[in-house]
């Protein structure tokens, strides 16, 4: 049984850059928003260490201490940050409904999603026990291979992520190791292509993680095993990167929300409009592309301001 709390002009459900930086513009906007930080408060983040890129921070800073920074910030405009978890939608009226764990339903005006995506990862022991650590595991080279300058470096995936991916470490690494499960890619033949013609990429195929080796502390190698010859080799490297795809948040809006054929939701070019009527997204709950929190955080603010001035036609 579920109870009616409260209306709301605006929630927000999702706790990374842009579903903080939608917050701070809402606030800012009189929307007095609510925001639910869902199971992972701060979002794909407080799994990185260091984030060097992110405008305004010279010196660089952690990934989970930048998203209490981002947090602060909405909350002194008003947002009312909650903990919490939506489970269950319905957008087919003109207030848009949200439960909250199971039971407590939400009407809301506009509603402004910030679910974010998460990275895939192999789930074995190893690689999960080096990512928890900081130690040298990570599902985004844009992100952290500069920490990787000059040193050699592991990669598992063979779709276009991983291509992308692994030309980007070439740039910075000494040597790219590129695993891929199948005799051939998955990647589009250019993608493909480029990564084959780079000098410091070894590809091998057929070949699959057995762990991830380290000291204790960083990593320090990794245990591949031919799957067609069953050999197992050892490589050394100092940074293991995870690129087998992304799992956008969205299932719950899949009734009522178009979403792409890998599950992102399908915007407006050029804006956060979903197509049901104030419901607008952000983040990478609807860009496969960049997935950057510095672009999140712009289409967060690109969100408030669309929910505010559909607010404001309304009125
Ligand atoms: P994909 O789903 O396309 O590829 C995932 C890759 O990871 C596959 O090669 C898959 O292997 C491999 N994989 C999955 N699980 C494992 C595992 N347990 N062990 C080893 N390997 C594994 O994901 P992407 O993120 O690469 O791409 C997602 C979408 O985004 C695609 O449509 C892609 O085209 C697009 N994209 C486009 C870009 C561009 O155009 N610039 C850049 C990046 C992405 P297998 O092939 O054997 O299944």
């Amino acid at each position: 049984m579920s109870q009616t709390i409260e209306h709301l002009k605006c929630l927000i459900i999702g706790s990374g850059p842009a579903g903080y930086t939608a917050a701070i513009y809402a606030a800012r906007a009189n929307m007095f928003p609510v925001l639910y930080q869902g199971t992972q408060p701060g979002g794909q983040l407080t799994t990185t260490n260091e984030v060097e890129n992110f405008p305004g921070y010279p010196k660089g800073i952690t990934g989970p201490a930048m998203m209490l920074e981002l947090q602060e910030q909405a909350a002194r405009f008003g947002t009312d940050v909650r903990d919490g978890w939506i489970t269950k939608v319905d957008f087919s009226g003109s207030v848009h409904k949200v439960w909250v764990n199971e039971t407590t339903e939400i009407h809301a005006d506009t509603v402004i999603i910030s679910t974010g995506a998460s990275a895939k990862y192999l789930g074995i022991d190893s690689e999960q026990k080096y990512l928890k650590l900081g130690g040298g595991v990570s599902a985004c080279a844009v992100c952290d291979g500069f920490f990787y300058k000059n040193q050699e470096v592991v990669i598992v995936g063979a779709g276009d992520s991983a291509c992308e991916e692994a030309h980007y470490l070439s740039k910075l690494c000494t040597k790219v190791t590129m695993l891929v499960r199948r005799d051939e890619f998955r990647a589009s033949k250019i993608m493909a292509k480029r990564v084959q013609n780079t000098d410091n990429i070894e590809i091998l195929f057929n070949t699959e993680t057995e762990e991830v080796l380290g000291d204790g502390q960083v990593v320090t190698g990794v245990r591949a095993k031919n799957n067609k010859t069953q050999e197992v080799l050892d490589i050394q490297a100092t940074g293991f990167f995870v690129a087998i795809g992304h799992e956008p948040n969205t299932k719950i809006f899949s009734n009522y929300l178009k979403l792409d054929d890998t599950g992102y939701i399908i915007n407006t070019p050029g804006s956060s409009k979903t197509n049901v009527e104030g419901v607008f997204v952000s983040g990478d709950a609807a860009d496969h592309i960049y997935r950057q929190a510095v672009t999140a955080a712009g289409t967060g603010c690109m969100a408030a301001l669309d929910a505010e001035r559909y607010l404001a036609a309304k009125d």
